[in-house]
């Protein structure tokens, strides 16, 4: 019997008859970032024209544990050595377990050569054909995935396997585009530039004003809409600001004069970014009632800017639109009381019980426990807007981990409730999939 295994069954029978029923149970994956093959044959080929193959630090890298480039399996070996007790590394080890059958206690240089060709064979013949059929079939047949959203560059998700494969449309540089670029390539990282090029023409010197800015914006906005691939919009911005969105000023000359001259300060910049961001907000609250899965929590934590309370200036203004908060809105641990009285937002626990299971767990047994204060609302009671699960990673193997962990600190939670008689045990199966499933099922409409 294999290392996690043989742990699980160490656990109560409450914990073990739920793991088995919890197997095959389907799963509605909200968050994922799986890169194209391309990508993958490019960064192969960037370490060795003639021999591609893709490194130790670059697979490890698409799930959150970064070592050096540079060195070998012995160098890394001890290098990972740091990185024990993570919840990264916790998830990587499950899935080399379950998926390949690659058992690790301590990792050593001839665990990572081997883990290093077990990935390169179960990827070759994607590689070959361009085709995602690894990709495929773990999440359809290992992770029992209905439908998995994915937060790529956009349209790049249509490369990958559909309808397995959702898309949020990531369009957080919106708000970022205070300047023209200079060159096609700078122009390539914000998407209102990248459309105006690829598909409406425009040549970068004849967006001169706010106006023309916004316009694109909208045409931008109206194309993903009639595109019918993106179930969501996805803000990412809580890395580069804080998530404070005062109302602009009523006078748009303001803004106006702002545009295309070098910012002063990020205050200008983040000046320009509130004002596009109620545009964006203004618009598809009107034409493109689409939910927004927001960046919160993890990010920008100088000041506390990440904090999703800061949002709660929108929350009131957009009542209509739904405001997903991802990665449990780790560490400000107040997402409980937000859901009790807020009633257009859901807690999106995606990533958090790879980065700390004791959070995942002590935030979903929060989210099962409260009531609220906001009946007027369908689906009102807290965990009924509660998601578990997104993988939040580049590669598989990392998601197939990151789910792994997040059954056990889903397990954990019901199990503690039904110790403190909270619950039923006849509740915890409906409560489990009411997480995983039915939940992202209903608010993201797949
Ligand atoms: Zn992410």
């Amino acid at each position: 019997m294999s290392y996690f295994e043989k742990l699980r069954e160490s656990e109560s029978s409450f914990y073990r008859a739920l793991w088995d029923d919890l197997k095959d149970i389907k799963v509605i994956d909200t968050h994922e970032h799986f890169d194209t093959i391309e990508a993958w044959i490019e960064k192969s080929q960037n370490n060795n024209k003639k021999d591609p193959k893709i490194t130790i630090p670059q697979i490890f890298e698409r799930s959150y544990i970064h070592i050096k480039e540079d060195g070998n399996y012995k160098q890394w070996a001890k290098e990972l050595g740091q990185h024990r007790g993570t919840g990264y590394l916790r998830a990587w080890l499950i899935a080399m377990e379950d998926l390949y059958g690659l058992e690790a206690q301590t990792i050593t240089p001839k665990y990572l050569e081997s883990m290093e060709s077990l990935i390169i064979h179960a990827y070759a013949e994607d590689f070959d054909n361009k085709t995602y059929n690894h990709l495929e079939k773990v999440l359809k047949n290992n992770m029992k995935v209905e439908k998995a959203i994915l937060n790529v560059g956009l349209d790049l998700h249509k490369d990958h396997p559909q309808p397995i494969c959702q898309a949020a449309a990531g369009i957080p540089s919106i708000l970022e585009g205070i300047q023209v670029p200079r060159n096609i390539n700078m122009a390539k990282g914000n998407v209102v530039f990248w459309y105006a090029m690829e598909k409406m023409d425009t040549n970068l010197e004849d967006i001169k004003t706010l106006d023309d800015y916004c316009d694109i914006t909208i045409k931008l906005l109206e194309y993903l809409r009639e595109s019918n691939d993106y179930v969501c919009i996805k803000m990412q911005m809580a890395y580069n600001r804080p998530l404070w969105f005062p109302e602009p000023p009523d006078d748009e000359s303001e803004i106006a004069r702002l545009f295309n001259k070098p910012p002063d300060n990020e205050k200008q910049l983040w000046k320009f970014g509130d004002y596009m961001m109620h545009f964006v907000l203004e618009w598809t609250s009107l034409y493109w009632r689409v939910p927004y899965q927001l960046h919160t929590g993890l990010a920008r934590m100088f000041d506390g800017g990440s904090n999703a309370l800061n949002l709660s200036h929108l929350f009131q203004k957009f009542p209509d639109v739904h405001f997903d908060l991802f990665h449990g809105n780790y560490p400000y641990n107040n997402l409980g009381g937000m859901l009790h009285q807020i009633p257009n937002i859901s807690a999106d626990l995606c990533w958090l019980p790879a980065i700390s299971p004791t959070a995942a767990q002590r935030t979903l047994t929060e989210l099962f426990e409260v009531g609220d204060m906001v009946s007027a609302w369908p689906y009102h009671v807290p965990s009924m807007r509660t998601c578990l699960y997104g993988g939040d990673s580049g590669i598989v193997e990392g998601s197939y981990g990151a789910l792994q962990i997040a059954k056990d600190v889903l397990i954990r939670s019901l199990e503690d409730l039904y110790e403190r008689g909270h619950i039923l045990k006849t509740d915890a199966f409906d409560l489990a999939k009411r997480v995983l499933y039915d939940n992202p099922k209903r608010i993201f409409q797949i």
